[in-house]
């Protein structure tokens, strides 16, 4: 029997596809980028577990979300506690900043994650059930500058990794004094075209009538084409936080639109919204989002602190470089390649290899083939940037032959020679 990987998930191989975003150099070069950019920020790595109780995530994202709705990988432990594999990052990041008082440990704290998500929705291009984030969160500061410092990050990660093409959809969801205002005005506009809803937005109606502005549904969507704006009930307080934020990153030079359908899907949500949306990507557009969530870690029993964050799907962003051909080179490729020909070579270059190896000069010995042929034809395949053939005449001159693989150029060196060679080469 051949086992097959479960639906929705994906091998990421070194080599072997041609589904270019499944190679791990991609993804050791995308997370690079973006561990960098989040310290060129100040924000430090929180990892917390694959797993948390349910309750978490249905106290944070909302019983009405998608993604606690449908969407969980839930399941009860031996011991009869209700697990879920963590749909995305925000209710763990919050539960692990509660739970280990890192509030007491200053006014202000910025962290980010990276890592797999899972949720259980209709594998399909840019849409899996394992799929991974990075994502970054604030805590502690009301400002609008916090906000502007998220999405100007946020499109750093992009500028960096070179994907181009994107627009920022910006919007607020106000307060909950903004939101009552709105709720109101929604469900009368909604009441008498009730009958044509979704299904699902029927019951969000009742639940929730602000998810509304987020279904997928095309009947839903025409009927919303007519709805009240948002912008219309915020409170001063809310118009004044967006406005503002409007016009830092104005200032900025960000450009953006604003969208006052956007609301998101996830409940925690207040005040400032957004998404980032690639153009190169299809039906499943959005590379990034995110906003703000002043409630969310007193809902969780913590403290009455703001916080912003945001957070992009990593299959999403190399499917847009791959959509984009921005050149990614390997950074695992070895320096060294070496080829003995015979038993005798075969010991000698593992003994410089390991020497080699132990420098940090990176080496791979060829153990198969027999051939000169077969092991430049392997040493291609692995990218080598050098070969070190090893044949009976070098071994009774005790020197190996080198060959750059790029310029052709030979050379042959002393055994003892080889070390300080290679690493003056790297320094260079
Ligand atoms: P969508 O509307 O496409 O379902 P979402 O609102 O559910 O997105 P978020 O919860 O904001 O998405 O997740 C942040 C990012 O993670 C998304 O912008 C997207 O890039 C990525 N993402 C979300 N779900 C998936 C998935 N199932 N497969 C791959 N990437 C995903
Ligand atoms: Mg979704």
């Amino acid at each position: 029997m051949q086992f097959q990987i479960p639906k929705g998930t994906f091998d990421i191989l070194p080599y072997g596809t041609d589904e270019l975003w499944r190679l791990s150099h991609m993804w050791q070069k995308a997370e690079s980028v973006l561990r960098k950019t989040a310290a060129d920020y100040g924000y430090r790595e929180i990892r917390t577990p694959i797993y948390e109780r349910t309750e978490l995530f249905v106290r944070g994202a909302g019983e009405t979300s998608d993604i606690v709705s449908k969407e969980m990988f839930t399941f009860l432990d031996r011991g009869e506690r209700s697990i879920s594999l963590r749909p995305e990052g925000t209710a763990a990041v919050m539960r692990a900043y509660i739970e280990n008082h890192l509030g007491n440990l200053g006014a202000v704290h910025k962290f980010f994650y990276i890592g797999p998500m899972f949720r259980y929705e209709r594998p399909q291009s840019g849409r899996y059930r394992q799929h991974h984030q990075f994502g970054v969160e604030a805590i502690g500061v009301s400002a609008p500058e916090q906000d502007a410092e998220i999405i100007d990050l946020a499109l750093q990660v992009y500028k960096r990794l070179h994907i181009k093409n994107l627009k920022v959809l910006l919007n607020t969801v106000g307060d909950a004094a903004s939101r009552e205002t709105f709720r109101a005005t929604l469900l009368a506009y909604l009441k008498p075209r009730f009958a044509q809803l979704s299904a699902e937005s029927q019951v969000r109606f009742e639940k929730n009538p602000l998810r509304i502005l987020d279904s997928k549904s095309p009947q839903d969507r025409e009927i919303l084409k007519g709805a009240p704006s948002i912008l219309d009930s915020l409170s001063g307080e809310a118009r004044k936080h967006f406005e503002q934020l409007c016009r830092i990153l104005d200032r900025f030079g960000v450009s953006y639109l604003v969208d006052d359908r956007i609301v998101r899907g996830l409940d925690y949500y207040n005040k400032t919204v957004f998404e980032v949306v690639s153009e190169d990507l299809g039906a499943q557009g959005t590379v990034g989002a995110g906003g703000r969530f002043d409630g969310l870690i007193a809902s969780l029993g913590g403290a009455d602190k703001p916080a912003v964050g945001f957070a992009t799907g990593t299959e999403r962003l190399l499917q847009v470089m791959v959509a984009l051909q921005v050149p990614c080179e390997r950074t695992d490729a070895p320096l060294l390649y070496f080829i003995p020909l015979g038993e005798a070579a075969r010991m000698k270059c593992m003994e410089l290899a390991t020497l080699c190896r132990h420098a940090g000069v990176s080496s791979i010995v060829e153990m198969q083939a027999q051939k000169l042929q077969a092991g430049l034809a392997n040493a291609v395949k692995a990218d080598a940037l050098c070969c070190a053939i090893l044949g009976s005449d070098e071994m009774e001159q005790g020197c190996i032959q080198m060959k750059n693989m790029q310029s052709r150029e030979t050379l042959s060196i002393p055994f003892d020679d080889l070390l300080p060679v290679m690493l003056k080469k790297m320094l260079r």
